[in-house]
């Protein structure tokens, strides 16, 4: 079972991985809890890179950046983890490049999305999880936590407003694929509408 979270820096991706981590372990599952950009060694070199670069990256350049982190992380530590049977809890997946370099740099989402089933010979979780959140109250969350800022947090609000509807969109197209969640709800009573899901699933 591959489980991808996706939505706004500060929506509580993180949070909702773990918790639903730790219940699926109660549940006997094997997790594995991985993330992209930087799910692997080499990964976390391009992630530091597409991150942390002082100086511009084309759209271009920047797309096939997180193409690699993908094409390795889901050849080394995806497909071998789904292969064993054991269910991955992924934060972030081909959906974040078609939010953030389709819409937000403004590529063509079908080629964006392309490149990336290239990259990982097509493969599609079974369930993505869309924590919906304003990206205004996302700041102010990152605010209060943040200890080293990325280069998509300087970005203008209309770059954030376009990922945030972008992800509304892929979820509108794929309903059976994806669970939309209001972030602004209690941590307790989202992790309870994942496991709901999830459990469907088993
Ligand atoms: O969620 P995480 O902290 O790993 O995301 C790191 C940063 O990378 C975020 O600012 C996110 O917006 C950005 N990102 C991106 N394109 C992707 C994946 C992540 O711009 N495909
Ligand atoms: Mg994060």
């Amino acid at each position: 079972l591959f489980v991808t979270l996706e939505g706004g820096d500060g929506s509580g991706k993180t949070t909702q991985a773990e918790a639903l981590g730790r219940w699926l372990e109660q549940q006997g599952r094997t997790v594995v809890r991985t993330r992209e950009p930087g799910g692997t060694e080499v990964g976390v070199e391009v992630r530091e890179i597409v991150l942390h670069h002082r100086g511009d990256i084309t759209p271009r350049a920047e797309a096939l950046l997180y193409a690699a982190d993908r094409a390795h992380h889901v050849a080394t530590v995806v497909r071998p983890a789904l292969a064993r049977g054991d269910v991955v809890i992924q934060d972030r997946y081909i959906d974040s490049s078609v939010a953030y370099q389709g819409a937000g740099r403004v590529l063509d989402p079908v080629e964006v999305k392309s490149l990336s089933v290239w990259a990982t010979e097509g493969l599609a979780p079974d369930l993505t999880v869309l924590l919906d959140l304003d990206p205004a109250v996302a700041r102010g969350r990152l605010d209060e936590a943040r200890t080293r800022y990325d280069r998509l947090e300087a970005e203008a609000a209309e770059f954030h407003a376009r990922v945030r509807h972008a992800y509304l969109d892929l979820a509108a197209a794929e309903p059976a694929r994806f669970v939309v969640v209001d972030a602004t709800l209690p941590v307790d009573a989202i992790a309870a509408t994942i496991r709901e899901r999830v459990a469907a699933l088993l």
